[in-house]
């Protein structure tokens, strides 16, 4: 396919956002409402981003539900669950300000459920101490995207649906811009700008056993890391405990935590409620040691401990794989899901439609009468690109990020609902920081043409390849890689063998071949998301093998649990100047005393604080 640079369709905007979930509309929304001329690139349709999958709900200390929650206490229980790696001033934002834009999404007209007072009603998750999840039944993600959207559009931002963008731009070392193709024409686009927000989501596609939809192939980590930003903490993968495990035709998909925050209890195929001997010494002063205790903690007593089916979805997730493989799993190689045996079948339609529907519609499952079967599914990125946790802006003049696409924030773990409330608090910091960027900078960046023609060369090269490698199946074979070897589990040696598999792969990918034209041509799509995944990929691998211990999320068999000295330590990836990928360890620094001192205080000193 031939195409005249200088025929290329451009637009102008001060700031173009890639990725139209929460983290990208509410980075949208400050940019607008500070008179930026504002555009959201997207690669599915409006509407169509993870944000809007999202079940259980958001997380802000709002108190509504136990008075003794606040802000401190939400920041405690995030550094607590990220086992203390957690970019200290991010978690302290986050815990900040949730609450504030909570509120805020309620003002623009979001509907959350309520309690009997009144107030949004907040439900009990994993590693939260007091329920604190703003939520509207079992689609708490889809109304909190329509009401983005909502206020985006009405507030003027300009929207480019079903475009993927490819390669960022750069004058010097400053951004100016991105390059893009129409997904439906194949026609390539360039949008110029002075500031670029990265907000694409994850990168789950790599793994084959995944919640993720076909978007997170992890295009906007690979585009800053391409463009000269870090990624941080890659090697922190989250499995959440509970995805679908049959039929094989919907292996992965997510069962929200939120069927146990309303009781549901987990069983091994001897009847055993496991979760108790799995309870961390971490974790022990706050878990309920009996099925009495949960229970008088589900029905709202406030000296009860939460039930151990709500810890941390790390040490759930390891449990599960532990009965599998001690023989105790159920039929499919997960465990099971009672939710049945705990509420009435009216309480489980209200309260979580959507699971109801999804059992009995993909796997003939009633869920108000029988047990789901449920186990580890690749869920979330933990680790991401690299940014200043103020402005959001990564090392590269005029290049943020914000949301699940960045790193820092979670540590070696994150707490559900902790995104939903993340995407809302570091969009809205971002546009703040796009706002600041753009006011000081002098003349504007320029887009230059030897640039765009090296990426269209570069997007077109699997289409002009004669004889070369099928995407779909080297796709296939990375997801294979990733799901043996830089699994739930790893062990170096596995590690060092990914590697090496990811080093081949990433030289059959340079031979990707796509038959066809570029209109309407996914196999082309396939070929260009690979190789975002295939960078991903190795940044996981890596880290990985680098981090000598095992925390949270990072298992790693041949080196048994925390270590002191890599608690000081973040592992950060970054391009060559050769293109190779290079690791390496840098310490965190000491944590500022006020924050070290509530991280680690007992509860006592924190309940009863000021609700921001
Ligand atoms: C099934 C499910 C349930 C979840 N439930 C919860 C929950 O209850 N609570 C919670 O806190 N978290 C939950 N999560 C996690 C949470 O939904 C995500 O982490 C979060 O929505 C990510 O938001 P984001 O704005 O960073 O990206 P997303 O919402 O993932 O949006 C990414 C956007 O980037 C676009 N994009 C990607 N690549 C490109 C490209 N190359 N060019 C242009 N556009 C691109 C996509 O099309 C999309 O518009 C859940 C996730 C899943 C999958």
């Amino acid at each position: 396919m031939n195409t005249d640079t200088a025929t290329i369709q451009t637009f102008e905007h001060d700031v173009v956002i890639i990725g139209a979930g929460g983290a990208g509309l509410r980075a949208a929304i400050e940019c607008s409402a500070q008179g930026l001329d504002t555009a959201v690139v997207c690669k599915s349709l409006l509407g169509k981003a993870h944000t809007v999958m999202a079940e259980g709900g958001a997380a802000a200390a709002l108190g509504h539900n136990d008075p003794r929650d606040n802000w401190k206490v939400h920041f405690r229980d995030t550094m607590r669950g990220g086992k203390f790696l957690n970019h200290w001033r991010m978690a302290e934002l986050h815990a900040l300000h949730s609450a504030d834009r909570i509120r805020e999404l309620e003002e623009w007209g979001a509907v959350f459920d309520r309690n009997s007072d009144g107030y949004i009603n907040q439900r009990p998750f994993g590693g939260h101490r007091y329920s604190r999840l703003a939520h509207t039944g079992d689609r708490t993600g889809l109304e909190i995207l329509r009401t983005l959207q909502d206020h985006g559009v009405h507030q003027g931002i300009h929207v480019h649906q079903e475009c993927t963008a490819l390669t960022l731009l750069k004058d010097s070392d400053r951004i100016s811009g991105v390059f893009g193709y129409w997904r439906d024409s194949g026609r390539f686009v360039v949008f110029k700008a002075k500031a670029v927000v990265i907000s694409t989501g994850g990168a789950g596609k790599c793994w084959r056993i995944t919640s993720n939809s076909w978007e997170y192939t992890g295009d906007g980590m690979e585009m800053a890391y391409s463009s000269g930003a870090d990624l941080i903490d890659m090697e922190f993968t989250q499995f959440h405990p509970t995805g679908m495990v049959w039929p094989l035709s919907v292996r992965g998909i997510l069962v929200t935590e939120g069927v146990r925050g309303e009781g549901g209890i987990l069983l091994n195929s001897e009847g055993d409620r496991f979760m108790f001997r799995y309870i961390p010494d971490r974790f022990r002063e706050e878990t309920a040691d009996s099925p009495e205790e949960s229970q008088r903690w589900l029905e709202g007593e406030t000296s009860a401990r939460r039930p151990p089916e709500l810890l941390t979805r790390d040490v759930v997730a390891k449990a599960i794989l532990e009965e599998v493989d001690k023989g105790r799993g159920s039929p499919h190689g997960g465990a099971f899901l009672d939710i049945a045996g705990q509420r009435d079948a009216e309480l489980i339609k209200r309260k979580l439609p959507s699971m109801y529907h999804q059992f009995r519609e993909l796997a003939e499952v009633d869920i108000t009468k029988e047990k789901m079967e449920v186990g580890p599914t690749l869920h979330y990125m933990m680790g991401g690109i690299a940014v200043d946790g103020e402005t959001q802006m990564t090392s590269v003049p005029g290049l943020f990020a914000c949301g699940e696409c960045t790193g820092g924030m979670h540590g070696a773990n994150r707490l559900g609902g902790n995104s939903l409330s993340d995407l809302l608090v570091f969009g809205w910091l971002a546009g703040r920081g796009v706002g600041v960027y753009i006011g000081a900078l002098g003349n504007s960046p320029q887009v230059l043409s030897d640039q765009v023609e090296q990426a269209r060369r570069d997007a077109v090269a699997p289409l002009n390849c004669d004889d070369g490698e099928n995407p779909y199946l080297l796709h296939e074979e990375l997801q294979y890689i990733m799901n043996k070897d830089c699994n739930i589990v790893r062990t170096g040696d596995g590690l060092e063998r990914a590697i090496v598999e990811l080093h081949k792969l990433k030289g059959k990918a340079r031979r990707v071949q796509v038959s066809g034209a570029s209109q309407y041509n996914p196999a082309w799509h396939e070929a260009l998301s690979l190789r975002s995944m295939i960078v991903v990929a190795e940044a996981v691998a890596l880290s990985a093998l680098v981090r000598q211990e095992s925390r949270g999320a990072h298992t790693r068999l041949d080196f048994d649990g925390e270590h002191e000295e890599w608690g000081k330590l973040n592992v950060v990836v970054s391009r060559q100047a050769d293109g190779s990928m290079g690791v390496r360890k840098v310490d965190r620094g000491s944590p500022p005393d006020h924050l070290a001192a509530i991280a680690y205080s007992n509860l006592d000193s924190l309940e009863g604080g000021v609700h921001v």
